[in-house]
């Protein structure tokens, strides 16, 4: 089964912790954006089933109803469409239910809200657009609207989030009918606003703070209900996202539009991140990353980084040497020749990894 990823690199405001790639939305452009959009999605041919289709951003909320069903059309008409998961990326400034259910109609079955922190402080601090009270609106909005499949972000690692801020978000958040949490630690990017606003920089947690929200998360979510199944992913079971699934597990995906990565039968490729070239070129240029992507040891790293774990027997004579000390010290559980990572673990992914896979 392959997915199809949809870039839409259009924000109405830049947030000044974030290096994604978008540009200030205006609709003249956003319409011939999608126009290319449609052209790509004409050019491609598939042979596989397409079992998620994934609006990302950027912020694809910004689109009208009309361009979102045209894009799906497109989709449908060209695919071997198989009870698509199709999953768009909201934004909360945009509270309103004749939107979200209009968004139903036209076939968007599952919702990744940008919620960040149902603290209005920590998102002002984040520079975002809305408040608590429009994640609060939103989430019921869309569940009144007839989504069954609502995932919200939870940013993590923040300036002043001490344990009992975040204890609020949390608490809110496992009040409301969302079936996924995506939870992120800030990331320091260069060239944001965020990399030199020394407020910013003084008041940062360090990694020991960091590892203590992040595991506060993974614990106040598993006792609501949530599984963790990924680093950064937690789901009600069967909720977990199909798009994040097949970065995980090697499946082919393909990506249109300005910036979007692809990897199809192990080749890598993105496309420049340059919405007029995007726009201007009958077909999107692509440039090759890698052609032998998924290979056993990316496949291995991978795999590591979700709940499925690893058959031990995969692992290297030398990193199986490793692993008793890691058992001991609760980086990693062992259950009938699986490894996984735990929580702790979890915490400290990267540095894990790399000790197994050294
Ligand atoms: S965080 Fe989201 S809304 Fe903010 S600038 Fe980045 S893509 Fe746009």
């Amino acid at each position: 089964m392959t997915g199809i990823y949809l870039h839409v690199p259009f924000c109405a405001r830049k947030c000044p912790y974030c290096d994604f790639y978008s540009v200030t939305y205006r609709k003249t452009l956003a319409e011939e954006y999608v126009q290319a959009v449609i052209r790509n999605l004409n050019h491609y041919q598939i042979p596989d089933s397409v079992d998620s289709i994934y609006f990302g951003g950027g912020t694809p909320s910004l689109l009208s109803i009309r361009n979102i069903s045209d894009i799906l059309e497109t989709c449908d008409k060209n695919f071997k469409l198989v009870s698509p998961e199709i999953t768009l990326e909201y934004n909360p400034s945009r509270a309103d239910f004749q939107y979200l259910s209009d968004l139903h109609t036209a076939g968007i079955n599952r919702l990744s809200i940008g919620t960040q922190s149902f603290s209005d402080s920590q998102l002002k601090l984040l520079g975002r657009t809305h408040t608590a009270e429009q994640n609060l609106q939103t989430v019921r909005n869309a569940y009144q609207a007839g989504f069954e499949n609502i995932s919200c972000d939870v940013m993590l690692a923040l300036p002043y989030q001490t344990e009992e801020v975040l204890s609020g978000t949390l608490e809110v958040l496992t009040s409301l009918p969302v079936q996924h949490v995506s939870a992120y630690l800030l990331q320091m990017e260069e060239n944001t606003p965020f990399y030199t606003n020394p407020e910013i920089l003084d008041n940062l947690p360090d990694d020991d703070v960091s590892a203590d929200r992040y595991l506060q998360t993974v614990h106040t979510l598993e006792q609501a209900g949530f599984y963790q199944y990924e680093v950064s992913s937690f789901a009600r079971p069967g909720f977990e996202s199909r798009h994040n699934l097949k970065y995980w597990f090697c499946e082919d995906y393909l990506g249109i539009g300005a910036g979007a990565h692809s990897c199809i039968k192990n080749r890598r490729f993105c496309v420049p991140k340059e919405i007029d070239l995007f726009c201007k070129n009958p077909v999107q240029e692509e440039i090759t990353i890698s052609e032998t992507a998924c290979n056993p040891e990316e496949k291995l790293m991978l795999a590591l980084r979700t709940g499925r774990g690893v058959p031990e027997s995969a692992l290297s004579p030398n990193a199986r040497k490793k692993i008793p000390l890691l058992i001991k010290n609760h980086y990693l559980v062992q259950k009938s020749g699986t490894l996984r990572l735990t929580p702790e673990g979890f915490a400290v992914s990267n540095a894990v990894i790399a000790e197994l896979l050294e």
